[in-house]
């Protein structure tokens, strides 16, 4: 909460810092700025996870993004706690790897006892290499391919069904012998933005099977000995700030698990999906991770009180709230533009093809500048990609202390969707990763070189020189 945490808001200093010493295990890692383990050390430059970033950019380089292990577990274990202390019930967290998928992370996540929820056949395999348990991984996807829906049925993993088209397919591909785990995702009616949520009958949503027609999925399910449906799943919306949408949805699935059970189906899991926001500014205000648990708990114990039904393992798949406030994305400065009377630009080494999300969606971030923790914040100045395209630029108005070229950029919040969105635009090598944990940094994702970029080119002989 904002007012929990003054010294997020000092305006100068260690304006973005969380209260370090406090314990770590009080705060909601969605709700901080900075990795918990941030801290400013004796040569005034940012600490995570015991590294100083200066050094880390030293040696790593940059653009380079920096993962405090420390943040990750935290959030990993107070989801799995909050459901252990609020749930009657079996629970299961699934970290929706779409937000960040590589080895490292879905290591850890499986670490804490998390199962892992994937969205295509590259992050099937991302999960599966990582060594996650195949009976722990659900496989989303509105448009999954034979192929994909092959390699899912391979794996043992739970696939979940989004629209008829895979259901048939499905059907004609699974083994009598070992039947095929699926779960059914539904538009459960409930559609959030940001800071709204509207509840209506029928929704525009490319994801999921009308409510409607789930008397016909189930009687066509039920006739199929090679499907076993084990779950619901319904996934409302990202960077939600309100608890009650969620609330609202465990009664929806309740509700759709009480039709269910007039069919010859075991369906003994409901999924609330993801959607938890992250704060990447001073007014993001983001209910705790232990908070949002807890009303998802008592509204899904109520209506299942409701309709006398026997509690069902309940599964949440946050992705954002898991890793966004884990990392955050060291730049170079470089070059600076005084545009008289209107900005002054100030361009690091990196930008949208690191973190695509300022252009994408118009998105905020905080910034702070490693190397001058407590330098006066002086200037306001716009941070500028290197980008050849005039909307790459990650902050439009960033307060700085004075800077030269040379200093260390951090910005904050990027776990979330950066990575996972990254592209070589202009032919920029992605950058590194580092996960950072008790002095030391271990790399995760090594930095692209030019050989990687051109590495799927292909000159045709006649164009050979
Ligand atoms: C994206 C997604 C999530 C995770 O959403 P966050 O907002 O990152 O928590 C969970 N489930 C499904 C099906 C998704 O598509």
């Amino acid at each position: 909460m904002l007012s929990t945490h003054p010294a997020q808001l000092q305006n100068s200093g260690h304006q973005y810092l969380p209260l370090t010493d406090t314990s770590v295990k009080n705060l909601s890692p969605n709700q901080e700025l900075l990795p918990l383990t941030a801290k400013v050390n004796s040569s005034d430059c940012l600490e995570i996870g015991g590294c100083d970033v200066t050094k880390l950019v030293e040696e790593f380089g940059s653009p380079l993004y920096i993962l405090d292990e420390v943040t990750l577990r935290t959030a990993c274990r107070q989801y799995r706690e909050a459901l252990a202390r609020y749930y009657p019930g079996e629970s299961l967290v699934l970290y929706a790897s779409k937000a960040w998928s590589c080895l490292a992370v879905c290591a850890i996540a499986a670490s804490e006892g998390l199962g892992i929820d994937v969205v295509s056949g590259g992050e099937l395999y991302t999960a599966l290499k990582s060594g996650v348990d195949a009976d722990k991984i659900y496989f989303h996807g509105n448009n999954k391919s034979t192929a994909e829906l092959e390699q899912g049925i391979e794996s043992g993993c739970t696939i979940v069904v989004d629209n008829w088209l895979e259901l048939r397919n499905l059907a004609e591909l699974a083994q009598a012998a070992q039947p095929t785990r699926i779960a059914i995702r539904l538009t459960p009616g409930i559609e959030c933005h940001t800071h709204e949520y509207i509840r209506t009958g029928h929704l525009d949503s490319k994801f999921g099977f009308d409510p409607n027609s789930l008397d016909e999925v189930f009687a066509f399910i039920s006739q199929k000995p090679n499907l076993n449906c084990i779950s619901l799943h319904a996934h409302i919306g990202s960077q939600i700030f309100e608890s009650q949408p969620h609330k609202d949805l465990a009664g929806v699935l309740v509700d759709y698990l009480t039709k269910a059970s007039h069919y010859d189906l075991s369906i003994s899991e409901l999924n609330v999906g993801g959607g938890l926001g992250i704060r990447y500014t001073e007014s993001d205000d983001p209910p705790s991770i232990d908070t949002w648990v807890q009303g998802v708990c008592e509204a899904m114990v109520s209506a299942c009180k409701r309709q006398q039904l026997p509690l069902p393992k309940l599964l949440c798949e946050p992705g954002r709230s898991l890793i966004g406030p884990t990392c955050v994305t060291a730049y170079t400065l470089g070059s600076r533009k005084v545009v008289p009377q209107i900005r002054t630009y100030v361009a690091v080494d990196g930008g949208m093809s690191d973190n695509p999300r300022p252009i994408t969606y118009q998105s905020l971030y905080r910034v702070v500048v490693a190397n001058r923790m407590s330098a006066p914040l002086t200037e306001t100045l716009t941070i500028a990609g290197k980008h050849c395209e005039s909307g790459d630029v990650l902050i439009k108005e960033a307060t700085l202390p004075k800077t030269e070229p040379g200093d260390i950029f951090v910005i904050m919040s990027t776990g979330a969707y950066n990575y996972s969105m990254a592209s070589n635009y202009n032919r920029l090598p992605r950058p590194a990763a580092v996960l950072v944990r008790e002095g030391e940094a271990h790399l995760i994702l090594q930095r692209e070189t030019y050989q990687d970029v051109i590495r799927q080119d292909r000159l045709p002989k006649f164009l050979t020189p």
